[in-house]
């Protein structure tokens, strides 16, 4: 457009203004009224013009222009003038309305919109343009009007009569006159320019621009305007201004609502200076309102609103509600505007439009935010319910569940065995806590960062969980909870924990259900056809695997073993077989272990049928399965038959003093081979009954963790090898398998092109390699981790966002050399990043062809991988 200024209705069409030049509700306009919607006939002028004109004056530039547009729009018109900023938030003037009344225009106007409305009109002008163009104080006019309705006694200014607005009108030009030295101009165009030049130069007032920029507008940021038709909402017939939404903002369903004031303008409805109409019968029944709605008024409008809500969707690519104007009962459109929506409102109106055709998949896809599908995957703290927050941490595991104070695991399962909820309340949590964790409603650490146990094991449990909560003190002595401000919340108290927030309430906030079904599972299945990547679980038992395959996954991609064997009927085995003086005694426990391991694992291949199943062998520093209380060291020393003083003994030799950097991974592997090889046994036969009873062929994935040398892998590959072929012998059976590693500690990144050499697949364990990375313990790091983000020395926590320049190089540093032994290496992720949308992203730009996180994270990762592709 060669023009810094343009007439709304003769935008060519298919010409969409942009936004930064003409303003964003210029630019709205212009579609609306290219897609033929009842808008009022006006004029854009560009930021460019509006720049000029603050330096030199409308009349400079303009004058002809402004003329013209009233000569054009008819001579009984009067005229509106908008700001139209390129970003709503950057503020900009109030409107000016009603330009253009006159002493000489005025028995016109009166006989248009009959003569109280006429008068008040001219009221408005005058104090409206008193206060924007000459700076009079606005308080001065609303005297003036509350004076008179002191003086007739009546409720309000709707019902002052007659001759009160004359007198009014006469009040407010000699106040005029008496604030600025001149009478009110009676010259239409003169009001016009005066506006405008004060809008212009408004917008360069220093604190109009501290305010945009404090909303992040850049210093140069200009304004476009908009000068426009009135439409009457005072006069005769039905007559008045009003909002409508045509969708509920909670749910994303089609719905009316907003309000409608008889014999208004402008913003009016939404000033609450009368009680609006509502929009529907329905709703006015509810509110038990006796004043009529909009749709028992005017039902025709109501109809077209309805109709041009479908217009503009189709149009403009989304749901708007619109700001109106009904005059003598014809409806005008002042504006559009974006229906806001809550997360799971987001997800329904996307799919809505793309299958109405108002924009592709891709869009649907691209324009929901995949963090916010959690809203859908767990519960949720109604956001209208009041928070009565008195502790706050890492939001470790989302969603939010109520329950009373348990302080042991012991007690958790006592309450659910009697059917209540407990919130299980630890300074951390260790594996002995998984049962309890099993058994509670929701976890609260006051250490621990966003990988801690009690983070990893809630996430994977789909349990709400705040870790690190260091505002609380935990008086166990006392059995209770304080809170920084020195409330105690004893144990039984109900409270509950928001784990998306990261927040403790005390009590019982309203909450809102998971929804997983219809347009959530629409925009899955979406997903699922756009993405190349593959989304794997994190699944240690059969329970999560049926979790994980009920989020549709693509398979398993790390199963923690070690999470087998806490179980009440394991635990004592294991523990034996740790305290074995001899390789004979180990052998032996392991023994006893061999037939529950396959019992596990032919459920897990069972349950994924056919699709990848990535076993992680034993893991974990030993010392990690022994007991800890004096009572359990006497229950086992009493199955083991030796004393307990031998238990304390060896317990104690296996401690160490830095157990992540010890003996733990593939140095058990190594130096304690019958680990594995029981492990491997117990894979190899699981899949050798599962592939002879079902169609479906299991191929598992075997997977050596923590490796930092080529020799680890060999020695752990041949003792490997060997039990295949004695399985394969034993049954009679044909077995493929794949063995790979965990690429967790530097060097193993570093020396990726040796290790590929015998590796089938890298699957990059970012927690520990995080942790490796930046010499910071996983679970330590909570302690400090708020205050290194709040001061910025991390953008984020890397346990949570993967570090894509130290971590990210080392992926992929691995990635090419692993990939130039092997083209076909294949290369995943199992950290907790592989939940992570941005981590995601990364890992396809990557080249990798799999992530994995816990199943109720997997929503997520199927959207963020198809974002990636798109
Ligand atoms: C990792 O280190 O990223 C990993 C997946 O293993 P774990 O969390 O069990 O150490
Ligand atoms: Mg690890």
């Amino acid at each position: 457009i060669p023009h810094d200024y343009i007439r709304l209705h003769e935008v060519p069409e298919g010409c969409l203004l942009s936004p930064e030049r003409w303003g964003a509700r210029g630019a709205r306009l212009a579609r609306l009224a290219g897609l033929g919607l009842p808008v009022p006939r006006g004029l854009l002028l560009t930021t460019d013009l509006t720049r000029q004109i603050a330096q030199d004056g409308a009349r400079t530039h303009f004058d002809g222009v402004l003329r013209d547009t009233f000569q054009t729009l008819g001579d009984e018109v009067l005229l509106s003038l908008r700001a139209s900023p390129p970003r709503p938030e950057w503020g900009g003037p109030e409107a000016l309305l009603n330009i253009g009344i006159t002493d000489a225009r005025l028995p016109a106007l009166m006989t248009r919109v009959g003569k109280p409305g006429a008068l008040e009109l001219y009221f408005r002008l005058i104090e409206g343009y008193a206060t924007m163009v000459e700076g009079v104080d606005p308080e001065d006019f609303e005297n003036l009007m509350a004076d008179q309705v002191k003086y007739w006694s009546v409720a309000s200014e709707g019902d002052l009569p007659e001759d009160a607005r004359v007198t009014l009108v006469d009040q407010a030009k000699a106040l005029y006159l008496d604030e600025v030295m001149q009478p009110f101009p009676q010259d239409p165009v003169d009001q016009l320019c005066a506006a405008v030049d004060a809008m212009a130069r408004g917008w360069n007032g220093v604190s109009a621009r501290i305010l945009r920029e404090s909303h992040g507008a850049p210093p140069e940021a200009g304004l476009g305007l908009i000068v426009q038709r009135m439409a009457f909402g005072i006069g005769q017939g039905v007559c008045g201004a009003g909002v409508v939404h045509l969708v509920d903002e909670r749910t994303g369903t089609p719905a009316l609502s907003g309000r409608f004031l008889t014999q208004a303008q402008g913003y009016d409805a939404l000033m609450g200076m009368r009680t609006p109409h509502l929009i529907t019968r329905e709703a006015r029944e509810t509110a038990r309102q006796s004043a009529p709605s909009l749709e028992e008024i005017a039902p025709d409008a109501l109809t077209d609103l309805r109709t041009h809500g479908s217009t503009v969707a189709a149009g403009l690519g989304d749901i708007h509600g619109f700001e109106f104007t009904l005059e003598d009962g014809k409806l005008w459109l002042l504006d559009a505007v974006l229906t806001p929506r809550s997360a799971r409102a987001a997800v329904r109106i996307a799919t809505d439009l793309a299958r109405n055709g108002a924009i592709s998949r891709d869009d649907a896809l691209l324009r929901i935010e995949p963090r916010t599908l959690i809203e859908h995957l767990h519960p949720q703290i109604d956001p209208r319910a009041p928070r009565d927050v008195f502790g706050s941490g890492l939001p470790a595991s989302p969603g939010a569940a109520t329950g009373r104070i348990v302080f042991s695991p012991e007690a958790a399962m006592q309450a659910e065995a009697q059917g209540d909820n407990a919130v299980l309340v630890r300074m951390e949590t260790s594996p002995e806590d998984i049962r309890g964790m099993h058994s509670a409603c929701a976890v609260l650490t006051v250490r621990g960062g966003m990988t801690s146990h009690a983070a990893v094991i809630a996430r994977g449990l789909g349990l709400p969980c705040v870790v690190g909560a260091g505002d609380l003190r935990l008086d166990i002595r006392n059995r209770q909870i304080i809170s920084q401000d020195g409330r105690s919340f004893a144990e039984g108290s109900l409270i509950t924990i928001d784990g998306t927030r990261g927040e403790v309430l005390a009590g019982a906030p309203e909450m809102i259900q998971p929804e997983l079904d219809g347009a959530f599972a629409t925009l899955m299945s979406w997903a699922d056809q756009a993405r190349e990547m593959g989304v794997r679980a994190n699944a240690d038992t059969p329970q999560d695997a049926r979790v994980a395959r009920g989020f549709e996954v693509d398979g398993i991609g790390l199963c923690r073993t070690e999470h087998m064997f806490f179980q009440e009927d394991r635990i004592t085995s294991m523990r034996e077989m740790i305290l074995a003086d001899s390789s004979e005694d180990r052998r032996r426990a392991l023994a006893a272990l061999l037939p529950m391991q396959r019992g596990d694992f032919v459920d897990l291949f069972d349950i994924m049928r056919g699709l990848p199943v990535c076993i992680r062998l034993l893991d974990p520093p030993l010392h990690e399965f022994l007991p800890h209380s004096r009572e359990e060291m006497h229950d086992l020393a009493e199955a083991m038959d030796i004393p307990v003083s031998q238990v304390v003994e060896r317990a104690k030799a296996l401690g160490e003093f830095n157990p992540m950097l010890g003996k733990r991974g593939v140095r058990l592997g190594v130096t304690m081979p019958e680990i594995y090889e029981m492990q491997a046994r117990a894979i190899f036969e699981a899949a050798a009954i599962v592939n002879t009873r079902n169609l479906e062929q299991i191929v598992p994935e075997i997977m050596i963790p923590l490796v930092s040398a080529k020799r680890e892998v060999e020695v752990v590959r041949k003792n490997i090898e060997a039990v295949a072929a004695q399985v394969m012998a034993e049954r009679e059976v044909t077995l493929t398998y794949k063995l790979g590693i965990m690429v967790e500690t530097p060097r193993a990144a570093l020396r990726a092109a040796d290790l590929a050499a015998d590796s089938a697949f890298f699957s990059f364990g970012t927690n520990d390699l995080t942790q490796m990375t930046y010499g910071l313990s996983r679970d330590d790091a909570g302690r400090f981790m708020r205050d290194y983000v709040n001061q910025g020395v991390f953008a984020e926590d890397p346990f949570h966002s993967l570090d894509i320049e130290g971590v990210g190089e080392l992926l992929l540093i691995a990635a090419k050399r692993g990939r130039k032994t092997d083209p076909d290496l294949v290369l995943g992720l199992c950290g907790e990043h592989g939940g992570d949308p941005g981590s995601i992203h990364f890992c396809k730009l990557a080249g990798f062809d799999y992530v994995s996180c816990s199943p109720f994270r997997a929503p997520i990762a199927r959207l963020a991988a198809a974002q990636a592709t798109l």
